[in-house]
């Protein structure tokens, strides 16, 4: 390890704190061989993702370090499951900073050892160095799916219902309670932008009943207009369909105008999905027998673009329809 850490050494760190996390998966081979091993099958497909997360750009210095990481395998999870993909395991990529303390890497990994019970997967494998800062965080998940079934953003046709799962702008408006912005006096908005819940039992069950899926992180109209890009496809949405939660409902009371995050402030990480109007019970149930809430919120029209539609029928604007990458 390089840099100028006088802590544990690259060989013990990875021994006592991130070994752990790769004790019951056997094709990590106890992190002692070069590469890990997955047995391959005829009769499905790997589904691959990565995540960077760096200090100060995704994370601040002071996050609790076991959420960090916590949210860096569930944003990662959860595009496993836009995918319609089974987690199979993970690789992670540490790049610690000059005054990264041990114990903050010790807490990471509990963070990880937490959500790797909750969500059936082991590491695989990763590399851990030292560089000048900040911390950078780096994972690739795996996940498997049956032979050529993978859900793709592609497939909507005009027609389908457009769903949810859960509810839509608690991360976003989460974001705007941890600066002091919106009040969120149970702290449920600000938990769900600091710990999203990935809908990997949802994603698998969608397979075979959704026409196209993705994950909103972005923003709910700007992943849509992803999705109706690559369908060649529009898309029509209620406002009032939205499914809000109650502390969300609360903030728009006081502030109308708060829809316009809720609308294009990402960080939702739920499911948005297709699927023809005659799937709609079967759909919701089977979201429901994972005991998660699906809610159809408008439909797929011929043409492109996304139109919200309000109350009373008119068309509302927004300014922006999400965070644009670099
Ligand atoms: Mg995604």
């Amino acid at each position: 390890m390089a840099g100028g850490r006088e802590r544990l050494g690259e060989f013990e760190l990875i021994s006592r704190l991130l070994a752990p996390l790769a004790k019951d998966e056997p094709g990590a081979l106890g992190l002692l061989d070069d590469g890990a091993v997955l047995a391959s099958s005829s009769d499905s497909d790997l589904v691959l993702t990565k995540d960077l997360m760096i200090c100060g750009v995704h994370f601040l210095p002071d996050d609790p370090a076991d959420l960090v990481a916590r949210k860096l395998l569930r944003v990662n999870l959860s595009d496993l499951a836009a995918m319609g993909a089974t987690p199979r395991g993970y690789l992670l990529g540490l790049c610690l900073a000059p005054d990264t303390e041990d114990e903050w890497v010790a807490r990471f990994a509990d963070g990880l050892i937490e959500d790797q019970g909750s969500f059936g997967v082991h590491m695989l494998g990763g590399d851990t160095t030292a560089g000048p800062g900040p911390v950078t965080l780096s994972l690739t998940a795996i996940g498997t799916v049956p032979k050529g079934h993978v859900l793709r953003r592609k497939g909507a046709r005009p027609g389908d219902r457009i769903f949810v799962t859960g509810t839509i702008g608690d991360g976003a408006l989460g974001l705007l309670a941890l600066r002091g912005q919106v009040t969120d006096p149970t702290g449920v908005l600000a938990d769900r932008y600091r710990l999203p819940q990935p809908r990997v039992s949802v994603g698998a069950a969608l397979l075979g009943r959704a026409t196209a899926c993705l994950d909103v992180s972005d923003g709910l109209l700007a992943d849509l207009g992803h999705l109706c890009d690559v369908s060649g496809v529009g898309a029509r949405i209620e406002a009032a369909a939205l499914p809000l939660s109650d502390a969300a409902r609360h903030a728009l009371a006081n502030a109308p105008e708060l829809l316009e995050t809720v609308l294009t402030g990402g960080d939702d990480y739920e499911l948005l999905f297709t699927a023809p109007p005659e799937r709609t019970e079967e759909v919701v149930a089977v979201a429901a027998a994972k005991g998660v809430p699906v809610t159809a919120i408008g439909d797929v029209t011929s043409g492109s673009g996304v139109t919200v539609q309000g109350g009373n029928g008119e068309v509302l604007g927004f300014a922006r329809s999400g965070y644009r990458h670099r």
